[in-house]
């Protein structure tokens, strides 16, 4: 097992590197432990032990700020016990919990509210028993497909030098007939993954945006032509593409940068991408919630979050979000389908929401 895993002795240039490495000390029974615990003592990174990868209690930083932003560098190795799979609907049938965490700093990101307390990245190291349970689930739903979301938790590819668990489950899921994986990035680094054995059963998409979107909210994450270069790869390597255009931000000028960003894709794509390209379109959404911890964690931001501007959607379980009025929602649908039918005719748009 231990040799299987891609932890490279050189890394590519713009990975992430953490400054602060916490394990959990069963976590160093698994292979993928001790690998984790070799790199970074290669790295020559700090090492801590921490009782359990859910209560990290002596995360440095003097205010709440300067402790978030220490924890989006700070690593924790643990064990994922919980192995009952969160569902991930529209785009898949369950979630697969591979890490939690993102180093990027996008304003917007609903990881902000969902990890609550816990904004530093966690990478489990039981990688065999979490596909384990993935078996189950397919056998469960056989003769239907099962389709798994890799990337709800985390961006799982700014992860993958240090942990390789995505390429494992890509290769797992590349022996299911009725399994399926597919995960979302807004990061380049797809090298690990080019010769993985996908065998045509993982859906890589990439978060894409109007430069605007890229420019003010999306600091730490990957430029979009660099993002567009490792599209074009992992559509050489065979696997199946998408892109995810979220969140779909109404600002000045959103036509041109929304325009612009399709023909951008058209001309930076090689033409073996372009047969069976997907597209999901999702709207700007927030919630109260989260407006307030944006606020507190980006104080300057520009994101646009008036509620006066907005149509109150009503959530299934309390909190409801805020989207954009059915008008405003309907000629950012209308204008952008468009564009995507005009420079990939064959794609699909799998929705918007
Ligand atoms: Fe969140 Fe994705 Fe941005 Fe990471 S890259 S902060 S997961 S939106």
């Amino acid at each position: 097992m231990a040799e299987q895993l891609l932890i490279p002795a050189t890394r590519s240039p713009g990975v992430f590197i953490p400054e602060l490495v916490y394990f959990e000390p069963n976590a160093l029974d698994y292979p993928k432990g001790q690998a984790i615990m070799a790199w970074a003592e290669r790295e020559g990174l700090p090492v801590r032990m921490t009782t359990s990868h859910n209560r990290i209690t002596d995360l440095p930083g003097e205010s709440e700020l300067e402790k978030y932003r220490i924890a989006k560098r700070t690593l924790v190795v643990g064990i994922r016990k919980t192995l009952k799979f969160d569902t991930s609907k529209p785009s898949a049938e369950y979630a697969i919990p591979i890490a939690t965490g993102c180093m990027a700093h996008c304003h917007y990101c609903y990881l902000q509210t969902t990890l609550g307390a816990k904004p530093y990245l966690r990478v489990y190291v039981n990688t065999d028993e979490i596909l384990a349970q993935a078996k189950k689930y397919i056998d469960e739903r056989a003769p239907e497909m099962t389709r798994f979301e890799a990337a709800c938790t985390s961006d799982p590819v700014g992860l993958e030098h240090i942990s390789g668990s995505l390429k494992e489950c890509i290769e797992f899921m590349g022996q299911q007939p009725l399994g399926r994986l597919r995960f979302v990035t807004k990061f380049h680094h797809v090298e690990p993954l080019l010769d993985a054995k996908h065998n045509g059963h993982t859906r890589i998409r990439f978060s894409v945006n109007a430069e605007y979107v890229i420019k003010h909210f999306e600091p730490a994450t990957s430029g979009l032509s660099d993002r567009l270069a490792a599209a074009g790869k992992v559509a050489r390597a065979g696997y199946p593409l998408g892109f995810i255009i979220a969140p779909i931000i109404w600002h000045e000028g959103w036509e041109e940068g929304y325009a612009k960003l399709l023909m951008q894709l058209k001309e930076a794509l090689p033409e073996e991408a372009a047969s069976g390209l997907t597209f999901e379109l999702i709207q700007h959404r927030f919630t109260k919630t989260a407006k307030n911890v944006i606020l507190r964690r980006y104080p300057r931001t520009k994101l646009e979050m008036d509620e006066t501007k907005r149509k109150y959607k009503w959530g299934r379980w309390g909190q409801g979000k805020y989207v954009y009025p059915d008008e405003q929602a309907d000629a950012l649908r209308e204008f952008i389908t468009e564009r995507i039918f005009e420079n990939f005719p064959e794609a699909t748009i799998d929705y918007f929401t």
